[in-house]
């Protein structure tokens, strides 16, 4: 018996082994040597610029500042002379951007490249933490510093300063490149990014593919893994909100009638939160795993390429960090809540909202139905609030045009892993994906773990290094795809 349980474990270990020596590993290359595109001090001036105007996006209307968008029109009109000349540029909605490089072949499908003008506000009583003043566009220790650099003018810039360079060298595109900037993706996205994909439906525009803002470039971020990851979206959650109500009998606090509408409310929330999302390890993060392993050090790499065997632990380790966990399924939280006058007063109705990011797997017909089954003996009614979206469809992970972003990624950072991923945040790309089947999120920007915080949060800034990367990875994707 013992001769057969050591044959098991040796054929066991064979296997496992076998496997992770089969792994194909990316070639491990050093950092890329980039052409001089452009003079990195005038376009940082250029960036410093653009990020002292303060465009930004705010939740009440009546605090909305037009001027810096005006602004910003005739600034970058002034700093890319050649883009103006040569692309037809049209207003959308007033604020929005949208440019149209006719290629030779109208024949030929276009390809759209996506970003957007506004920034967050700075929280009030951070500004004290910020290394520089948030709209100085301060240049120092080799950063342009400041609100936006990193999300997402930064991302604007350098697709202009690509094509701007581009027409400089001469360059004609074979197929229409279009590019185009929202005013308002930090709220919705409804004025600006939904107006110019329904202004391209009509003109019955279809797209070869579609690069918007994304998942960076993360440093250091994955255990068992040195290398830099360059995370691609292929898709996108949905989005959600549920007001949910419960009515109580009101009255007077020292004479309670059975369950209050709080407790109601409070026991239907614990419900939704505790019980309604399932994590699993679906065929896209079996794809993210398949990049990643082959990469790894031992045992990570070894665990990776049995997933056959180790799916579990990998889903447990995932489950254990929020942000990865967020990509295994639909995630709930519960945002706001309302009830009550008075300390003494027992409150006739308490409602609350809670927010669904619905995962590729689910969609918000799904997810009403759930929580119509799960809360009904609750006692709780339910109502969808304005602004659901389903997730996208998963854009592939091969062909044409993943190999466009390839080629262009492995140009830029040769030393970077390319991985597919699922982006838990909204973009503006959900709006665009009637357009075309190859939907891309991607921001060529370099990120640690401590960058994480400094997106919408305090001293946001890019590396003068890192831009010019940017403004390589536009250049590059620009011109291989607006070729035939
Ligand atoms: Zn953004």
């Amino acid at each position: 018996m013992a001769n057969y349980a050591l044959l098991f474990i040796g054929c066991l270990l064979l296997v496992l082994f076998g496997r992770m020596l089969l792994y194909r590993r990316h070639r491990a290359t050093e950092k890329a040597t980039l052409p001089d595109l452009v003079n990195m001090k005038e376009a940082s001036e250029r960036l410093s610029q653009v990020i002292q105007l303060e465009t930004i996006s705010v939740q009440k209307q009546e605090q909305f500042k037009e001027s810096p968008f005006l602004e910003i029109h005739h600034v970058l009109e002034r700093m890319f002379p050649l883009t103006h000349q040569n692309l037809k540029r049209e207003i959308i909605q007033s604020y929005s951007l949208l440019f149209t490089w006719p290629g030779e072949n109208s024949d030929l499908e276009p390809v759209m490249f996506t970003s957007h003008l506004d920034v967050v506000p700075v929280e009030p009583g951070t500004q004290e933490k910020w290394k520089y003043p948030p709209f100085s566009g301060k240049i120092a220790d080799g950063f342009i510093w400041g609100r936006g650099a990193m999300d997402v003018k930064g991302g604007v810039m350098a697709i202009l300063e690509a094509v701007e360079g581009l027409l400089e060298r001469g360059f004609t595109p074979d197929r229409t490149v279009i590019l185009a900037f929202g005013h308002d993706e930090e709220i919705d996205g409804i004025h600006g990014a939904c107006q110019i994909s329904r202004i391209l439906k009509d003109r019955g525009v279809k797209l070869k593919f579609l690069l918007d803002e994304g998942t960076p470039v993360v440093e250091n971020a994955i255990p068992g893994l040195k290398k830099p990851v360059a995370l691609v979206s292929v898709a996108e959650k949905g989005y959600l909100s549920l007001r949910l109500t419960a009515k109580g009998e009101g009255g007077h606090s020292s004479v309670p009638r059975g369950m209050t509408s709080i407790a109601k409310l409070g026991k239907a929330l614990y419900v939704v939160e505790k019980y309604a999302v399932k994590a699993r390890m679906d065929t896209l993060m079996k794809k993210t795993m398949e990049s990643i392993g082959p990469n790894m050090s031992f045992p990570y790499r070894l665990i990776m390429a049995n997933l056959w065997l180790f799916k579990w632990l990998v889903k447990k380790k995932l489950e254990t960090i929020p942000a990865t966990k967020a990509t295994l399924g639909t995630t709930v939280a519960s945002t706001l809540f309302q009830a009550g006058i008075k300390e003494n007063v027992l409150p006739a109705h308490a409602s609350a909202v809670i927010n669904f990011r619905i995962h590729p797997n689910d969609s918000v017909n799904g997810i009403l139905n759930k929580m119509e089954k799960l809360l009904r003996p609750l006692d709780v009614e339910i109502e969808a609030l304005d602004g659901s979206i389903n997730p996208s469809p998963v854009s592939e992970t091969e062909g044409k045009t993943y190999e466009l972003l390839q080629k262009a990624i492995e140009t830029v950072f040769p030393e970077a892993v390319m991985v597919p991923a699922l982006m838990v945040g909204a973009t503006d790309a959900r709006h665009y994906q009637p357009l075309s089947d190859h939907v891309y999120r991607f921001t060529p920007l370099r990120t640690t773990e401590d960058d994480l915080d400094r997106v919408h949060g305090t001293n946001e800034r890019i590396s003068v290094e890192n831009y010019r990367e940017m403004i390589c990875f536009y250049d590059t994707l620009i011109s291989a795809s607006a070729q035939k």
